[in-house]
């Protein structure tokens, strides 16, 4: 894989480290749920985006392209989701 960008990969998690707390934010098991990169168009599940630990929150980054899908915020009052990099999340009903 080329290095396009200059994302520290040693801040990276593993997908499945974020898995706990997608959990219970949607409250429904989101690794394996498919998403869509607003960017590139990329389709894959969310379990597949990279994850990283940027500051106080969470960073999910596009696999292909690299751009951020999702950021995580928690605060003791509140959660903050940023989804605007995604075309659409789906959550299982
Ligand atoms: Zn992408």
């Amino acid at each position: 894989m080329e290095e396009t960008t200059d994302i520290n990969r040693e801040l990276m998690l593993d997908a499945n480290a974020t898995a706990g707390v997608l959990y219970e934010i949607f409250g429904v098991e989101m690794t394996a749920s498919p998403t869509e990169c607003a960017h590139c168009g990329n389709e894959g599940e969310v379990g597949a985006l990279l994850a990283f630990v940027q500051g106080p929150g969470i960073v999910l980054r596009c696999s292909t392209c690299e751009n951020v899908v999702l950021r995580i915020v928690q605060t003791p009052e509140a959660t903050y989701l940023d989804a605007r990099g995604a075309v659409y999340l789906r959550l299982a009903r």
